[in-house]
């Protein structure tokens, strides 16, 4: 992992010891219980006895031993290990005692533990104690709670580049330019009688223009890189029988969606998740959209007509054997046009030529029955939301939080440049750039108000 440039939000290291199991509830080959905090070594010289006695602790070295209670019953046979202040995750005193996976044994050792002077970890402290003692920033903590989480390919490689530090090197970057433009106003802002001359302000511009120019390009990575993190939603869409079911299954490379002859039998939305390019998808197949007296398929086209409207992007299902119909332009005045993917399926029977109205839109050719044209449809979806570089070294915002501070400190340094402009007291650009400054902080955790903190670190899980 790449070091931390500049120190972080630091406070001394707790006073407390905590505990908790580091490994997920259930059966397991192996379970770690960790401790962190100052007492971590002698709770666990309490308890623990080496194999071969007097066996020292070396840094980082795991040693087989015994855990004992201490009334003498034997409890597990572990490995344990020490990491010393500060060369450990949290950089205290840290201690993994590795034991079998069985529940009952991990809630044993840890109540020895809490009997021993430890006390429960909340959720994320361990993470959180690492963020205080400026192991590190705010990004890369909340990257390891992404790490965690992500459900594909895409996503982790995006967590791990914010781990190694990208968002927060790019973050200090940023903070590094505005720092320069602040001292560069802070000068005058001493002389008030002094004008900025118009050198410096046309540097000024030119420094600041840069500045958000680079925000903006970062702000602009924030739809592919949410697509990324959190799956794009793709919505099925056509009238009965053009193989809506048979195109999900064919995605999917199995039989999930019932696929019958009688029209109107996808009545309810299914929802699979699947890969493509480790890119998330969240596939609906959902009931065609038409005028029709029965009240359950009523509901389902409601549904549909909901979803058209709010989904990533929809493959607007078309019969090219039979062509367009007047229930597919329904079913395309129901969607944005912009986020429309027209599939011709069936391709392997004659075609119609296709109609004027719907050759303007983005179109692949399939066959749902033989998997003919399928892979260029994998690819039109992953271009159609500008997804398709995410195997590349580029980073992608993917966080709502990110995105936010960086919108505020980009419009806080354009009010700087048209402050500029229109000639307004120096202190009040020195402001401005200051809440520039402090909206950048909020991303790496240096200005993030405590309740902000406390509400990311309370979503981690225990014992991480
Ligand atoms: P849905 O109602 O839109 O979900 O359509 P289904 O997937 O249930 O398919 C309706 C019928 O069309 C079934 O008989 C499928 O076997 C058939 N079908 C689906 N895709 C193709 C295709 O690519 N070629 C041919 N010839 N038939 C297909």
């Amino acid at each position: 992992m790449a070091p931390v440039p500049t120190m972080i939000k630091t406070s001394p290291t707790a006073a407390d010891t905590i505990v908790a199991a580091a490994t997920a509830a259930g059966e397991g080959a192996i379970a770690i219980v960790r401790l962190s905090g100052p007492d971590a070594p002698a709770i666990l010289s309490r308890l623990f006895r080496p194999c071969r006695l007097a066996e020292p602790f070396s840094a980082r070295c795991l040693i087989y031993g015994r855990i004992v209670a201490p009334d003498g019953t034997p409890v597990d046979d572990v490995m344990a290990v020490h990491f010393h202040a500060p060369h450990s995750y949290t950089a205290e005193d840290v201690v993994e005692i590795h034991c079998h996976g069985n529940p009952l044994l991990v809630r044993r050792i840890i109540d020895l533990c809490l009997d021993a002077g430890a006390r429960m970890a909340h959720p994320g402290e361990f993470t959180q104690r690492a963020f205080l003692n400026g192991k590190l920033d705010l990004t890369q903590a909340e990257a390891v709670a992404d790490l965690i989480r992500s459900q594909s390919l895409a996503s982790q490689r995006m967590a791990l580049q914010q781990l190694d530090g990208r968002l927060h090197q790019l973050i200090a970057g940023f903070r590094e330019a505005l720092a320069n433009l602040l001292a560069l106003v802070e000068v005058h802002v001493d002389f008030p009688e002094e004008d900025i001359d118009r050198p410096l302000q046309q540097v000024l511009q030119t420094q600041a223009d840069d500045l958000c120019q680079q925000m903006h390009d970062l702000l602009a990575t924030f739809d592919a890189g949410r697509v990324l993190r959190d799956g794009l939603a793709v919505l099925i869409l056509g009238r009965p029988n053009v193989g809506k079911s048979s195109l999900l299954n064919a995605l999917l490379g199995e039989a999930r969606a019932i696929v019958t002859e009688i029209p109107g039998t996808t009545r309810d939305l299914i929802e699979e998740q699947l890969q493509i390019g480790g890119v998330p998808l969240r596939l609906v197949d959902a009931a065609g959209i038409r005028d029709t007296a029965d009240l359950i398929e009523a509901e389902g086209v409601r549904r549909t007509r909901d979803r058209a409207s709010t989904a990533d992007l929809v493959l607007l299902v078309v019969d090219g054997h039979q062509g367009v119909v007047p229930e597919d332009r329904l079913a395309l005045s129901a969607c944005d046009r912009n986020r429309v993917l027209l599939v011709m399926n069936k391709a392997d029977l004659p075609q119609q030529p296709l109609c004027a109205d719907f050759a303007d839109l983005p179109r692949v050719t399939v066959s749902a029955r033989t998997g003919a044209g399928m892979e260029s449809l994998r690819q039109a979806m992953l271009s159609a939301v500008h997804a398709e570089h995410a195997g590349g070294e580029s980073f992608f915002l993917s966080d709502r939080r990110h995105r936010d501070a960086l919108l505020r400190a980009e419009r806080a340094t354009r009010q700087f440049q048209a402050g500029l402009r229109d000639g307004i007291a120096h202190e009040y650009l020195a402001l401005d750039l200051r809440d520039a400054l402090d909206a950048l902080g909020e991303i790496t955790g240096e200005t993030t108000p405590d309740e902000i903190l406390g509400r990311i670190f309370a979503g981690f899980c225990i014992g991480k």
